[in-house]
């Protein structure tokens, strides 16, 4: 993988080799960091980055640090200007992955959160598919639960929080699978490791409820408010078994990362009949047109950058 030329660091951009922390710092730690996930699209003709609902990841971020005792200094306003900033710098004409992190940068033994100093850092690279979906993708609902609300919250963007999905994605990965579906401690569909998951059901689009132990996602976000806008589709948020992933029509995973990802297979069951359906399609298909620009409205969920 590429790495990243500058990073946002104490306070400044530095050359990335510059952007380290010490092997004490809290957040290294224990796992006490929030952190965001946002993609800028390359627009050739405008030459510009578009960061795609870069307020919106920022607003998020801001509610992660507030469950997590994490001060974040700059108001989102200042957070995209920053981001801005650090684009022109690195000055990459292509695709890009942006990961900015709430981190508690204190070098301090003990896991407290109260009256330890925090710190901000972001870093950006040249990013492609998360994701190879072409065909749809194959997955298995693994033995890994999604923690609950007062085990560590969803919710909240917590860099510790991902051990769960790294364990849940391996598993899926070392049996053969391309992704893992998580379910709630107590046995309802949550997740995939780093997406949210919908599925189609007699034309209805359906979703697990944010009091179901997932992140709230921009991009389910994203998905309800296309489906309903402009595709006229109707859209459930409501608690979904396990079994009903066997049964639905059409399923698939979205995500920042992920984008829209079908899924084809499930637990070496085919969804419908095994193949990308058209419900799914239609939903990729303006998801990608809105967030390259193609789409004529919804341009105030893209923050152009200008890179000369
Ligand atoms: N769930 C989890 C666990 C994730 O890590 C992600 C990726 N950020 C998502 C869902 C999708 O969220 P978003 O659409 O905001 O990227």
């Amino acid at each position: 993988m590429q790495t990243p030329r500058y990073a946002f660091f104490e306070g400044r951009i530095v050359p990335f080799a510059e952007a380290r922390i010490s092997v004490m710092t809290h957040g290294f730690m224990y796992g006490t960091a929030c952190f965001e996930g946002i993609r800028g699209y390359w627009d050739e003709r405008a030459g510009a980055l578009a960061f795609f609902r870069l307020r919106d990841h920022y607003a998020r971020l801001h509610r992660s640090c507030r469950i997590l005792r994490l001060g974040l200094r700059y108001p989102v306003e200042e957070l995209c200007e920053l981001t801005a900033e650090l684009a022109r710098k690195n000055g990459d004409r292509a695709d890009v992955y942006l990961r900015p992190i709430v981190y508690k940068s204190a070098l301090q033994i003990g896991p407290h959160l109260n009256g330890v100093a925090d710190d901000f850092t972001m870093l950006m690279l040249p990013f492609g598919k998360y994701i190879e979906a072409g065909g749809g993708i194959r997955c298995r609902t693994v033995s890994w639960r999604r923690p609950s609300d007062g085990m560590i919250p969803a919710r909240a963007k917590v860099n510790g929080l991902y051990v769960n999905s790294a364990l849940a994605k391996t598993e899926a990965l070392e049996d053969g699978y391309d992704e893992a579906i998580m379910l709630t401690a107590d046995g309802a569909v949550a997740e995939g490791s780093t997406e949210n998951l919908f599925l189609v059901s007699d034309g209805t689009l359906v979703t697990p409820p944010v009091s179901d132990s997932i992140l709230v996602g921009i991009t389910r976000d994203t998905v309800l408010t296309l489906a309903r806008r402009e595709l006229g589709l109707p859209v459930v948020e409501r608690r979904v078994d396990r079994t009903e992933l066997y049964v639905a029509d059409e399923c698939f995973f979205c995500g920042t990362g992920a984008e829209i990802s079908p899924i084809v297979e499930i637990d070496r069951r085919p969804v419908g009949p095994g193949k990308v359906g058209p419900v799914t399609r239609r939903v990729q298909a303006l998801y990608l047109d809105v967030v390259h620009g193609r789409h004529p409205g919804y341009a105030d969920w893209r923050y152009p950058v200008g890179i000369p």
